[in-house]
């Protein structure tokens, strides 16, 4: 996989306002924040996308997310937050190293910036669905 910034980051070679580190993991404050607290964390493994990440760094990142979660809303007084995680040009990852953004949400919205969600449900087909869960699961068999 191709140098990121993040492998910059990870490495030292530029700087970030960091907020957690350890022998896998690494988080540290969005420079371009949705909202204040916005908080990226990352594998120190240079994976582009989650299904190419390891279950060690996955795991290490299972264990530290609830933690980070809870310090930003603790730190920003956010009364909720997101989750996200983008894999791929198409689900808007700019930044070709895995990444968790944890974005703080506010009850009184900060003007002029913050997270749209657009969920435009459709109708399940449950044949197809039936097929679908199936071949999922031969996937992963
Ligand atoms: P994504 O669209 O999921 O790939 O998001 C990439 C995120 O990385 C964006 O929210 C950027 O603001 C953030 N980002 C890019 N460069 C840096 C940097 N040097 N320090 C902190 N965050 C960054």
């Amino acid at each position: 996989m191709s140098d990121t910034i993040f492998t910059k980051i990870i490495a030292g070679e530029i700087p970030c306002h960091r907020v957690y580190e350890d022998e896998l993991v690494l988080a540290f404050l969005d420079i371009g924040p949705l909202a204040t607290g916005h908080t990226l964390v990352i594998p120190k493994e240079a994976a582009k996308t989650l299904d190419e990440l390891s279950g060690e760094s996955a795991a290490a990142i299972g264990r530290v997310l609830p933690g980070i979660s809870r310090a930003v809303m603790h730190a920003t007084g956010a009364s909720s937050y997101n989750i996200l995680q983008n894999n791929g040009a198409d689900a808007h990852q700019e930044v070709m190293h895995v990444h968790f953004h944890v974005i703080p949400r506010f009850k009184d919205k900060q003007a002029g910036a913050g997270l749209g969600i657009i969920w435009k449900t459709q109708e399940i087909n449950h044949d197809d669905a039936s097929e679908l869960a199936k071949k999922i699961r031969d996937q992963l068999s």
